[in-house]
C-alpha cells in the first residue's frame, strides 16, 4: 500500500504502521459518530456567519482606541450565538485561559462574596486566581472567599455537602468542565446541567460559571444550553481552530459579560473600547474550522487510547469510553518510556521538530516536567502536544492536532520511538 510507503521513508517502522492500522479497523463506527457531531457544529458556526452577515469589512484591522469596530464587535454576536447566550466578550486583550476566568469572576464577584466549586479542585492557575495559594492580587486579597465540594470517590457529584455548602454569601458557583490534568473524570455537558438544576432550586439567584477550556465542540451542546450563566474559554485551544493566535472568551448573561467588559477594560469603558489590531480574520476563520479542528484531534486522541491500551498502558479516558474533552492520559509507567514518547510527539512536528525535549525544573511544580510541543502558536495545546510530570505513574497528557493525520503520524511517530528503544514490542 502506497500510504505505508510513505511512512516507512518518513522513518515509520514498518511493523508500527501495521500495528496502526489494525488498532484502527475496530475505531471506524467510533470516529462517524465524532464526523457526526462535527458536522452538527458546522452548521451551528456557519448559521452564526450567515445570521450576523459576517463580510470582508469584519477583518480590517482597528488601532488605537478601537471604537465602533465592526468586525470585533459583530464575532461577539456570532460567538454568543454559537454558545446561545445574549451576549459574548471575546478579544485578543484577553491573553489566555486564566485571565478569562479570572475576568469573569473578579468582575461578578464583590467583596463580602463567596465562590463555591462543587467539582473539587479547579485547575492549578486558577489556585493562585481564588487564594486558595496565597497570591498578590487574588480574588482572597480582595475579601472574597472561597469553598470547595470534592466529587465522591467513584466521580459522582457530593449532592449532600454541596447543599449544605451554599450560604447567603455564595455568589457564583465554578465548575470545570474538563478534568485537566487531574484524574477525576470529565464532565459531559448533560451532567453539568443536571448539577446546575440542582444547585439553582437551593439558590436561583446563584451565577454559575462553567470553565469551558478543551470541551468547546465536543458534543453538540454547550454548558451555556444547560443553564450556565456564563461559558469560559481560551481561544488558542479549541474555539480558536489553531489559527487565532491570542485571545479568550467569555458568553453568557448580558448583564454579566457587561461587567466583564468593564473589568478588562476600565469602568465606563467597557466593551466599546479595544482595538482588533487586525487579528479578526483568525478569529472567525479559526472558529469556522474549530469543529472540524476539534473532530481530528478527538479521533487521535482515541487512537491513542486505544493504541496504548493494546501496548498494556493504562489510559485515561480508556479507548472506549465516551469523550467530553480532547485530553488522553497515559500512564507510560517508567521515565525513559515518557522520554521516548514525547521526543516521537516532537519529531512529528511542523516547528521545531528537531528539538528534543528534556524534563526541566518548572516553577509551581513538586516533580520536574517534560513537554512536546511544536506548535505555530506558541503553547497552543489544540496543536498536537504531549506533557506530563516525571514522577508515578509517570503519565503523559496529550493533547490537539490540526488535523486527525497529523494526530495519527504523531502518535505513531511515539509508539516508534518507544519501539525503536526497545520499551515495546510489536
Ligand atoms: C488550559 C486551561 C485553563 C487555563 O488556560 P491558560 O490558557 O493556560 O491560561 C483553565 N482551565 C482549564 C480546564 C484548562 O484546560
Amino acid at each position: 500500500m502506497e500510504t505505508k510507503y510513505s511512512y516507512i521513508n518518513a522513518g515509520i517502522d514498518g511493523k508500527v504502521f501495521d500495528f496502526g492500522e489494525e488498532i484502527l479497523k475496530d475505531l471506524k463506527t467510533g470516529f462517524e459518530k465524532i464526523d457526526e457531531i462535527a458536522e452538527i457544529n458546522q452548521i451551528k458556526v456557519l448559521a452564526a456567519m450567515r445570521n450576523n452577515r459576517v463580510d470582508a469589512a469584519c477583518f480590517a484591522a482597528t488601532t488605537g482606541y478601537g471604537y465602533n469596530d465592526l468586525g470585533r464587535d459583530k464575532i461577539e454576536k456570532v460567538y454568543a450565538e454559537v454558545f446561545r447566550t445574549e451576549a459574548a466578550l471575546v478579544r485578543p486583550q484577553i491573553v489566555c485561559g486564566t485571565h478569562a476566568l479570572t475576568v469573569a469572576l473578579s468582575a461578578n464577584l464583590l467583596p463580602g462574596d463567596e465562590l463555591l466549586s462543587p467539582v473539587g479542585k479547579p485547575y492549578d492557575t486558577l489556585e493562585e486566581v481564588i487564594g486558595i495559594r496565597p497570591s498578590k492580587c487574588s480574588l482572597k486579597e480582595y475579601g472574597v472567599s472561597y469553598r470547595q465540594v470534592d466529587l465522591l470517590p467513584n466521580g459522582d457529584f457530593d449532592y449532600k455537602n454541596i447543599e449544605k455548602a451554599i450560604n447567603e454569601k455564595t455568589k457564583m458557583i465554578t465548575i470545570q468542565r474538563s478534568k485537566g490534568y487531574q484524574t477525576r473524570p470529565t464532565l459531559s455537558v448533560k451532567r453539568i446541567g443536571e448539577l446546575i438544576a440542582f444547585i439553582k432550586k437551593i439558590k436561583p439567584s446563584v451565577i454559575v460559571m462553567v470553565d469551558n477550556c478543551y470541551g468547546e465542540f465536543v458534543e453538540e451542546k454547550e454548558p451555556s444550553e444547560v443553564g450556565a450563566d456564563m461559558v469560559v474559554g481560551s481561544l488558542i485551544k479549541n474555539p480558536g481552530g489553531g489559527l487565532a493566535p491570542i485571545g479568550g472568551y467569555i458568553c453568557g448573561k448580558k448583564e454579566l459579560v457587561d461587567r466583564c467588559g468593564y473589568r478588562l477594560s476600565a469602568p465606563g469603558l467597557g466593551q466599546e473600547v479595544g482595538a482588533s489590531l487586525g487579528v479578526m480574520q483568525s478569529f472567525y476563520q479559526g472558529l469556522f474550522l474549530a469543529p472540524t479542528v476539534v473532530a481530528g484531534a478527538l479521533k487521535g486522541a482515541i487512537f491513542a487510547a486505544n493504541a496504548f491500551e493494546k501496548l498494556g498502558y493504562k489510559c485515561v479516558p480508556n479507548g472506549n469510553e465516551e469523550r467530553y474533552d480532547i485530553i488522553q492520559a497515559v500512564e507510560l509507567k517508567s521515565e525513559e518510556a515518557m522520554l521516548a514518547f514525547c521526543k516521537g510527539i516532537q519529531s512529528a512536528a511542523p516547528v521545531d521538530s528537531y528539538v528534543t525535549p528534556i524534563p526541566w525544573d518548572m516553577p509551581g511544580y513538586d516533580s520536574q516536567v517534560i513537554m512536546a510541543a511544536g506548535a505555530f502558536v506558541q503553547g497552543s495545546s489544540i496543536e498536537l502536544s504531549a506533557d506530563g510530570p516525571i514522577k508515578e505513574p509517570y503519565a503523559v497528557f496529550f493533547q490537539g492536532g490540526l488535523t486527525y493525520y497529523h494526530a495519527k503520524i504523531g502518535i505513531l511517530s511515539a509508539i516508534n520511538e518507544m519501539y525503536k528503544n526497545g520499551l515495546i514490542s510489536l
